[in-house]
């Protein structure tokens, strides 16, 4: 076997792993399987990896750095059908204009100077970008990954679903380290109620990853984010 078969077929038996992993969860949550949509994290793995991932199915794909996605996504350009591309890492204003070139869907958006840069350069791209608002769930102090406050969500939401050329999606978190998960997932299945109460159409909740996927499908995921289950270790990031 060559050394792409051999990557082809470990892609795959993860794969049938997550998925049924992913089953197991809706269905202990008495939720349907189709509900909750895979995004594989690819952050640090090459663009062929993501071609194998298509090919097996894949249609989301979630990178966390501009310099990094930018070149993946156009390595990936042509794919049928075309893949989804979701960016979900902490996000500069002045990458915005490069990110709305190739996102879909924005998970990040966590204030009111990242949602005008947003709206601007998608206008000016002729593109329409999904957005979250990733929600803090740290009730401590977590100035390193981002995140609206709670209590501020319901105004960036607003301002989202104001602005052309930006669709309100729903809501994002990362669970805060130091607490169990399920306790942080339901506090932002109350934010998505909140935001849904004044924008019906933002259905999206976007939480879980490799470790604590099963209790946010618990908490009413609709999209979990999966790098290492799918792909295995990250290596140091060389670029
Ligand atoms: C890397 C990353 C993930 C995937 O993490 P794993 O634990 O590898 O599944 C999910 N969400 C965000 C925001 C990430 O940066």
């Amino acid at each position: 076997m060559t050394a792409a078969s051999d990557r082809a077929a470990e892609l795959s038996e993860n794969l049938r792993a997550l998925r049924a992993r992913i089953a197991a969860a809706c269905e202990a949550a008495g939720r349907a399987a189709a509900d909750v949509t895979l995004i594989a994290i690819t952050k640090t793995f090459p663009a062929s990896d993501v071609r194998l991932l298509a090919d097996l199915g894949i249609t989301d794909v979630g990178e966390n750095r501009d310099q990094e996605a930018a070149p993946k996504a156009a390595a990936c350009a042509g794919l049928e059908p075309p893949l989804r591309w979701h960016f979900v890492g902490q996000l500069q204003v002045n990458k915005a204009r490069s990110v709305v070139r190739y996102a879909d869907v924005v998970h990040s958006v966590d204030r009111p100077k990242l949602v005008r840069a947003l709206g601007t350069r998608a206008r000016d791209a002729g593109r329409v970008i999904t957005c979250l608002i990733q929600v803090d769930l740290d009730p401590g102090p977590d100035p390193e990954r981002g995140g609206a406050q709670p209590a501020d969500v319901a105004a960036l939401a607003d301002e989202v679903a104001a602005a052309n050329g930006l669709v309100l999606g729903g809501v994002m978190a990362v669970a805060p380290l130091g607490e169990p998960p399920r306790p942080a997932f339901r506090r932002l299945a109350e934010v998505a109620q909140v935001v849904r109460a004044s924008h019906p159409g933002a259905m999206m909740i976007s939480a879980g990853m490799t470790g604590d996927l099963d209790e946010a499908i618990a908490e009413g995921a609709t999209h979990v984010r999966v790098g290492t289950a799918l792909l295995g270790s990250r290596r140091a990031f060389v670029r």
